[in-house]
């Protein structure tokens, strides 16, 4: 009993965070620049946090994932770290040859206002910024928001440095994807492909963090968005923005800025939210969804009606990143689930709203709670008990002492593996999903059947 001293009666907290379902902005802003082909991700501030940031991306990833830092001391925390920041800047690309260095902050740096946009261009001013190579930005202090956020600023952060509008308009489309795996990339980018749209996907992680063993190390590999993509997504046809939380920042800017229309979608993980995506993608591409696709769907739709009487009427809690929750609400809903206690760490009343309403017909209370932590989250299971738990890896604490089924789901899982190489966006995605989901389930009903009611074929 890990958790053995979470009270089962529920009192009002207002100044504390227990075990808060969400990581620090800098993660987010990390895993956006290495979406960047040739990118060096940058953190203005002390090693420390650097090395914390690496570390749980790699531990996620399981892939080796670099990153310098403006190595804060005594002395830059009290006069600012611009001196640290322009001899990084120098430093960087003599040593390493990035394309691109991408900075974000870190709480220190932003707590003692060092600013930016003149920083990185005093670099420029002062020849440290070699001819074709960039510099870019996004603020990320962490006592506001979460990895999330500085996913999304980070995207922003992408389209202030490159995105340019030439006049010509491009037949192609931008894709912003989210805070999701290189798998769901990938698969983005595939089904896009079998639509016969071309596209800017930007961040786009696949190849990077879930590239293959060669025996050959490479700081810089193929993957990524590359600069004339992204210097091109202000004459795109329009930006479909996955995740209003993670993308739609980045959209905006490009509309007002360039006037390239926005749409923002949830992420396309179920049934409903992946018809969405197809059909919207549809309309603002003018093209028509191929067979293959259609195919695909009808899988994930024969298993949903296949197993339906697995899934009926189960309580299910989850916690991790909103724009995920929102789309698994309403894959869990559809698949006649009862999500009962939802949890994000990231802050944002949209998000409870959102789940309401995705949930206004359930047959019980929903509890639901934005900027919340795990602690929340086990005290509502104690009082009302799931069937299901699905999160990430913090989860299995609370998983094994109230003895709940676990899927993993979200970030960071940092105790198994499949999650960079198996999307669950798309149909496709909603099949492993679903699986996923159906395994916890029978597996548990197999354990705890009695011998005369173990069947051999569910
Ligand atoms: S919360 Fe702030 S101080 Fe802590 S690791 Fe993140 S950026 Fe650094």
């Amino acid at each position: 009993m890990l958790l053995r001293h979470t009270p089962t009666d529920i009192t009002d907290r207002k100044a504390l965070m227990i075990n808060p379902a969400k990581t620090c902005q800098p993660i987010g802003a990390m895993y956006a620049s290495l979406g960047i082909h040739g990118c060096m991700p940058h953190s203005h501030g002390s090693q420390g946090c650097c090395s914390y940031h690496r570390s749980t991306l790699t531990r996620h990833f399981k892939e080796p994932v670099v990153a310098a830092t403006s190595s804060f001391t005594e002395g830059s925390s009290v006069f600012g770290g611009q001196s640290n920041m322009i001899q990084a800047i120098d430093n960087i690309f003599t040593i390493y040859e990035p394309e691109i260095i991408s900075v974000h902050t870190t709480c220190l740096s932003e707590t003692i206002g060092d600013d930016l946009t003149q920083i990185v261009k005093k670099a420029y001013d002062d020849g440290k910024v070699p001819a074709g190579k960039h510099v870019i930005y996004a603020p990320t202090p962490s006592y506001v928001g979460s990895h999330v956020t500085g996913f999304s600023n980070m995207c922003k952060g992408i389209v202030s440095g490159f995105a340019e509008k030439t006049g010509e308009q491009k037949n192609q489309m931008n894709i912003i994807p989210g805070y999701v795996e290189p798998s769901d990339m990938a698969e983005i980018k595939r089904l896009t492909t079998e639509m016969g749209v071309k596209t800017v996907l930007f961040p786009d992680t696949s190849g990077v963090l879930n590239g293959p063993q060669t025996g050959r190390y490479h700081m810089f590999p193929k993957g990524g968005t590359t600069v004339e993509e992204l210097k091109s997504s202000g004459d795109s046809l329009g930006t479909l923005a996955l995740g209003s939380f993670a993308s739609s920042l980045a959209a905006k800017l490009l509309d007002t800025k360039f006037k390239v229309p926005c749409r923002v979608l949830p992420l396309p993980i179920g049934l409903a939210a992946t018809d969405r995506f197809i059909d919207t993608l549809r309309k603002l591409a003018g093209v028509t969804v191929p067979d293959s696709v259609t195919f695909e769907r009808g899988q994930l739709v024969d298993v949903m009606t296949d197993m339906q009487q697995y899934l009926y009427g189960k309580k299910v809690a989850l916690f991790g990143d909103p724009d995920q929750l929102i789309a698994l609400t309403e894959f869990l809903v559809s698949l006649d689930m009862v999500p009962v206690h939802i949890v994000t760490g990231t802050p944002g009343k949209e998000f409870e709203a959102t789940i309401t309403e995705l949930t206004k017909d359930s047959p019980v209370p929903v509890n639901v709670k934005a900027h919340s932590d795990m602690f929340q989250l086990h005290q509502w299971i104690k009082n009302e008990p799931v069937d299901l738990l699905m999160g990430n890896t913090y989860g299995k604490y609370i998983a094994r002492d109230e003895d709940i089924p676990f899927v993993r789901h979200g970030f960071p899982i940092l105790d198994r593996v499949g999650h960079s190489y198996f999307p669950t966006v798309g149909y496709r995605g909603g099949l492993r999903l679903l699986e996923q989901i159906l395994n916890a389930l029978l597996d548990r009903k197999d354990r705890d059947s009695s011998e005369e009611s173990f069947e051999l074929v569910m």
